[in-house]
């Protein structure tokens, strides 16, 4: 009865969720933090004001939620927690959860200022940026010629390949971890291929400067698709946004998962040229007319207005994660260098498994993978100071 197709799928497989008991979820590098308060009234103003809007379609487009997402880029420069730098201290306003803060000081450094205005035509929005990842590959990638993939990156990558019968061919990572692009670019040229690869990577959390991805992108196949994956940019990390207007075949997928606070309104969207954003549309109306629902496009709005609250969700993270970094190579473990919401991190002597069921016992989840090169490490998602703090006591004795 199942399609040949079938045997192609080996499915996703995400962080656990068991119900069997209340953990404290570090598993799935959700944010620990609520959306800003302007995304709760906006979203109760909605349903009290307009209860019959919920039995119509949406905007199939999301067109004012395309625009506010442009306005949000324009504005901060596309990256949280290196935006915002004029901050002043000491006022209680800067606390998380005590609502927005006029965004005119939501400044990007010089460094990260985008030589041009992004318009509402150069961003896509998608139920998660799974959707908007998967769409893309249908767009953009064949079953004549290998995807290039990092060997370590998300692993969703290889899923769709599967999906949609797409070859892959895996680079592996440099000594240090991270993405070899040099390598990337290599094999994208023997093949004429396109690439995909998330920076800062995960589950390594390293990052590649922006001029070295200039690099890559001047010595890649000019008409094939370049994909950077920006989930975590916001963690520090350098945004390709400003290198759009040259190279017209790059690709930049984001989310409101991460960093936005959102990872259960499902969504995601593409910064690119018009005729990409074209092309994916073109995928949407031939598999899902209305991918963002109603209710996500007034909150993902009010999140987009919201930014300096984020900008402060992302620099209490980045604090946390470098305090608990600390506080693990006091304990003699070996840390990549994050630049996201998590670390990734093993420890000699103490197998994946052993440190994965130790914490779990104390009520904690994190995650381990199986692959054969990672197996040791943990991908520890940062939370809240106090969960943290539960973290550690239980990883003391590791
Ligand atoms: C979390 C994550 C995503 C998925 O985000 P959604 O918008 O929740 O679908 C995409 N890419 C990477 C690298 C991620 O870590």
């Amino acid at each position: 009865m199942l399609s040949k197709r079938m045997s192609f799928l080996h499915p996703y497989v995400p962080g656990e969720q068991p119900k069997d008991r209340d953990y404290i979820k570090l598993n799935a590098n959700e944010n620990p933090y609520p959306p800003s308060p302007e995304v709760t009234a906006a979203v109760n103003k909605f349903l009290s004001e307009n209860p019959e809007k919920l039995g119509l379609y949406p905007d199939p487009d999301s067109g004012d939620l395309r625009a506010e997402i442009a306005a949000m880029i324009n504005k901060t420069g596309g990256v949280l927690s290196r935006t915002l730098t004029s901050f002043s201290s000491g006022s209680d306003e800067h606390s998380i959860g005590a609502g927005s803060i006029e965004c005119a000081s939501c400044v990007p450094s010089e460094k990260d200022k985008i030589p041009f205005t992004v318009f509402p035509d150069m961003i896509y929005t998608g139920n998660g940026s799974d959707e908007v990842l998967s769409f893309i590959f249908f767009a953009f990638f064949d079953e004549d010629r290998p995807l290039i993939v990092p060997k370590f990156s998300y692993s969703f990558y290889p899923v769709y390949c599967g999906f949609y019968n797409i070859p892959f061919c895996p680079v592996p990572l440099k000594k240090d971890w991270s993405v070899d692009g040099e390598k990337m670019v290599f094999e994208a040229n023997k093949t004429n291929s396109g690439m995909i690869f998330a920076n800062p990577n995960a589950p390594t959390g390293i990052g590649l400067p922006r001029s070295l991805i200039r690099q890559m992108l001047l010595a890649a196949p000019k008409d094939k698709a370049f994909v950077v994956d920006e989930a975590y940019a916001d963690f520090g990390g350098e945004s390709c946004i400003p290198l759009l207007q040259e190279f017209k075949n790059l690709i930049i997928v984001r989310t409101f998962s991460k960093s936005l606070c959102g990872a259960g309104m499902r969504s995601g969207y593409i910064v690119a040229s018009p005729e990409v954003v074209r092309a994916v549309t073109t995928v949407k109306n031939s598999l899902n007319h209305f991918p963002v629902d109603a209710v996500t496009q007034v909150a993902c709005r009010a999140a987009c207005r919201s930014a300096a609250y984020y900008v402060n969700c992302a620099k209490a993270l980045v604090e946390e994660r470098e305090k608990f970094t600390r506080f693990l190579q006091d304990c003699g473990w070996e840390v990549l260098p994050s630049q996201t919401n998590f670390v990734f991190a093993k420890k000699s002597g103490v197998s994946g498994q052993e440190a994965y069921r130790k914490i779990k016992e104390d009520g904690i989840l994190v995650r381990i993978f199986s692959t054969p090169g990672i197996e040791d490490f943990l991908r520890i998602s940062i939370g809240t100071p106090a969960q943290m703090l539960a973290l550690q006591r239980s990883m003391e004795d590791l």
